[in-house]
Order: C-alpha cells, then sequence, then structure tokens
C-alpha cells in the first residue's frame, strides 16, 4: 500500500487474489523464493500522457491518458480501454491485475494490460468524440502493435470509439495492421460475436454453475444491473436460455418489468439513440423506472452485476439473499465488494468473480486476433461455439481447481489460483525478468 498510495480499487484486487494464494505458497514455496507475489503484482510499464483535443466551441481540453503493461508472460498486453471521468492510475492498475489472470484463465495466448482516460464522452458529439480519440491514439500508437500489446474497448469504448482509434492508428503508422485493435467493425477486420461476447459469456459461465446444482435459468427471475454492452447481451442470453430478465439499471436508477425486458426496445435506446434506461420506462407500460433504492432490492433467483467496480455492497448482497437469490456471477469488473461476496457465500450462494465469468469478451476479442492473423472470418455460429467452449473450459478450470485446493465450489479461489499458477510458472520460466 505504502508502494502505490491513494490506489484503492488497485489494493482491492491485489488482496483479493492474494487472499485466496495461501495455500499455493505453502505447496510450492519456491514461489515465494522468487518474489512472485511481488513481480506480479508491479506492472511491467505504465504510460501516462497528456491528451489535448478542442471542442465544438473550440474550447481547448486536457485530459490524462493511461495505458499499463501489466504482465506480458503470457502473450502481448491485452485489454480494453476505458473513457469515464472516474479514471485515474488506480482503476486502470486494478484493471490491469484482473486482467492478467482473467487471460490466462482464457487458456489463450494473451498478457494483461489496461487503458483509457478521464475523458468523459457523456454528452459529446460525434465529432468531439472523434478529435479526443484521434489525439487519444497520437500519443498510444508508439506503444502497441500487434505483437506489443492489443487495446480494445471497455465502459465509455464502443464501436465508434475503436473506428476513430484504428482510423488514427492506421493513418500514422501507414499500416493496415489489423490485430493492433479487437471490437473492430465487421466490415474492417471485426469479429462476430465480438458484441454478444462478454454478456453471453457471462451467462454461459453462469449457466454451468446452476448445472452443478441441477438447476438451469429456465423460468427463473433475473436482474442484470447496467444497460451498456455487457448487461444487453446478458439480458438476451438470459432469455435465449428461457430465463426472464425483470430489471436493469445506469447511474440514474433502475427500471423493473415485471413482463420482461423487450432487449430490442432497450437496444433502441441504448445503441442507437444513445438514451437512458428511464426513456425505457415511459415507452413501456409494464416497466416502472425508479431512483430510490437499488435494483438489488428486487426479488431474483440470479443476479447478474454487469455495471461497474464495487456497486453491490453488503447490505445489497443481504438483501439478494433474503430475497432468496441462488447465483450472482459478475459480468462486470470487481462489481461485488468484499464484504458483499462474503455475504453471499457464507449464504451458499453461487458467487461468479468477474475475472472467470466475464473472460468471454477478450477470450473473443482473442478469436478476432485469430482470425486477424490468417485474413479469415468465422460464421456467427462456429465463433459463439467456441466462446461456449472457453466459457465451459474456465468454469471447468476454476471448478477442478477449489477442489484441488480443498474449496469446492468457491469459483474466487478456483479463478485466482488457476489464473496465478499459469502466469507465475511462464515469469520463472523466462528467470529473473
Ligand atoms: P458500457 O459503457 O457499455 O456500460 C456501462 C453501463 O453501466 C452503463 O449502462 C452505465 O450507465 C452503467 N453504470 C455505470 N456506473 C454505474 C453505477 N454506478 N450504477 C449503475 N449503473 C452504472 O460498459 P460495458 O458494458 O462495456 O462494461 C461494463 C462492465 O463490464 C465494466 O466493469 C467493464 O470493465 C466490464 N467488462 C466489459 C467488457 C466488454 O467487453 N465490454 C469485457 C469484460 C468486462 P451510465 O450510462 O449512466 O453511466
Amino acid at each position: 500500500i505504502g508502494r502505490n498510495p491513494g490506489e484503492a480499487e488497485f489494493h482491492q484486487a491485489v488482496r483479493e487474489v492474494f487472499d485466496s494464494l495461501a495455500p499455493v505458497v505453502q505447496r510450492h514455496p519456491e514461489y515465494l523464493d522468487m518474489k512472485m507475489l511481488e513481480r506480479i503484482c508491479e506492472p511491467e510499464r505504465q504510460i501516462i500522457f497528456r491528451v489535448p483535443w478542442t471542442d465544438d466551441k473550440g474550447e481547448v481540453h486536457i485530459n490524462r491518458g493511461f495505458r499499463v503493461e501489466f504482465n506480458s508472460a503470457l502473450g502481448p498486453y491485452k485489454g480494453g480501454l476505458r473513457f469515464h471521468p472516474s479514471v485515474y492510475l488506480g482503476v486502470i492498475k486494478f484493471l490491469g491485475f484482473e486482467q492478467v489472470f482473467k487471460n490466462s484463465l482464457t487458456g489463450l495466448p494473451i498478457g494483461g494490460g489496461k487503458g483509457g482516460s478521464d475523458f468523459d464522452p457523456r454528452g459529446r458529439s460525434d465529432g468531439e468524440v472523434m478529435r479526443f480519440c484521434q489525439s487519444f491514439m497520437t500519443e498510444l500508437y508508439r506503444h502497441i502493435g500487434e505483437y506489443t500489446d492489443v487495446p480494445a474497448g471497455d465502459i465509455g469504448v464502443g464501436g465508434r470509439e475503436i473506428g476513430y482509434l484504428f482510423g488514427q492508428y492506421k493513418r500514422i503508422t501507414n499500416r493496415y495492421e489489423s490485430g493492433t485493435l479487437t471490437g473492430k467493425g465487421l466490415a474492417w477486420g471485426g469479429s462476430l460475436v465480438r458484441t454478444e461476447a462478454t454478456g453471453y459469456g457471462t451467462v454461459v459461465f453462469a449457466s454451468e454453475m446452476l448445472a452443478t446444482r441441477g438447476d438451469s435459468f429456465e423460468g427463473r427471475r433475473v436482474t442484470v444491473s447496467g444497460s451498456g454492452n455487457v448487461a444487453i447481451y446478458a439480458i438476451e442470453k438470459v432469455h435465449q436460455l428461457g430465463g426472464r430478465v425483470v430489471g436493469f439499471s445506469d447511474s440514474s436508477g433502475y427500471v423493473v418489468d415485471e413482463a420482461g425486458v423487450d432487449v430490442g426496445l432497450l437496444k433502441q435506446i441504448k445503441e442507437v439513440e444513445r438514451g437512458r434506461v428511464a426513456d425505457y420506462a415511459d415507452l413501456r407500460d409494464s416497466a416502472t423506472f425508479s431512483d430510490r433504492g437499488s435494483i438489488w432490492d428486487v426479488p431474483v433467483d440470479v443476479a447478474l452485476p454487469c455495471a461497474t467496480q464495487n456497486e453491490l455492497n453488503g447490505p445489497q448482497a443481504a438483501a439478494l439473499v433474503k430475497n432468496g437469490v441462488i447465483a450472482v456471477a459478475e459480468g462486470a469488473n470487481m462489481p461485488t465488494t468484499p464484504e458483499g461476496i462474503r455475504t453471499l457465500q457464507a449464504a451458499g450462494v453461487l458467487f461468479a468473480p468477474g475475472k472467470a465469468a466475464n473472460a468471454g469478451g477478450v477470450a473473443t476479442s482473442a478469436l478476432e486476433m485469430q482470425q486477424n492473423a490468417s485474413r479469415d472470418s468465422w460464421s456467427f455460429k462456429h465463433t459463439e461455439a467456441r466462446l461456449t467452449e472457453i466459457m465451459q473450459g474456465i468454469h471447468e478450470t476454476c471448478a477442478a481447481t477449489a477442489d484441488e485446493y480443498d474449496a469446492p465450489g468457491d469459483y474466487v479461489v478456483g479463478a485466482n489460483i488457476a489464473g496465478f499458477t499459469k502466469v507465475a510458472d511462464a515469469i520463472a520460466a523466462f528467470g529473473l525478468i
């Protein structure tokens, strides 16, 4: 903590992983001799840069850009870019640290990194977003590349932003290097299923967890927090599997729709009109919007936090338990506080940590890189089948590792240990680097 002052989210993420690793270092004291714990939480490289841009009125703005290249033991740094006013070094480091373990769990050859800016895209015109992205890439381009570091989207960075970023990269370098960014449009090197991947993958993981208790989504009531990329496709997949999503949210409040969410309407409002969840309630008789309490007050069987970090705390977890929740799977990164996780696990609720449950996004990004490298594009069916197989594999790895370390059913322990050992063994093989 003294070495990284004021980075609360990073401390929280490291503590959660280290809490799980005691049995590993007892069994393998050589990790301690190699100072593997110190090595794994020290980023290989951290880049912080100025991003100047002008708004539509000609006024100059100065934002801060970040890229934390955390660990490249398993492959090039890989992880998204987040544009949100809450971004600072502690947020990017927490996300980069999580990404190292998540990417390891996918079984694909990708290291971990994360980046972004404190730029707030909300209310900005297309032209302003484009100028910001171009300025951001004017510095970032020298640090990235298909064999070095491969950014993607995250909060505030979707297909539009990736387009502006890739356009500027291509223009500066004079290289059509598709494998440098993922989340691209389908006409210019993108992969089918990438848009859906994180949400779909989270639901596949949750469904595998439910199956361990002979259960499924069929007929289950579900809430999904957020209404962005991850949330929308989590909702879609729950419906495909026979469940009914009765609530979703944004940072201004939440909507309850007892008839089941109309995904088409939600996509229209969020993806096309870039509106708010309250607009959905205005347009649909069965839906109500509320800014009191939280979405976690709604009684459900399965809850999927898909918005942002620390959005589900201890008392909210207790409310879910009281209302009979049986499973919680994190579509977002670190959405449940440590107290929230303890509350859910103590009550016997199946709990999937984000680094396992939301790995489908980055896994499909790695599939996009495979398609770019072979100048190929796969069908939706084939790509979704690969995603499903990867998520089932991650579930299996986490469950088997938890069993091996005498913590059956504890997916937090399973994900942290399995993610760690693979990376640590690769680092060890490289010697003192
Ligand atoms: P988006 O920007 O598409 O959506 C984020 C959503 O969360 C928005 O609806 C936003 O509402 C809402 N939100 C933000 N803060 C809060 C809050 N305090 N309370 C309630 N809702 C809130 O981002 P993504 O869907 O891409 O990302 C969501 C999460 O998933 C993040 O943690 C991200 O790191 C993680 N993730 C994303 C992946 C991806 O492929 N996109 C991959 C793996 C993880 P508002 O518009 O009001 O801000």
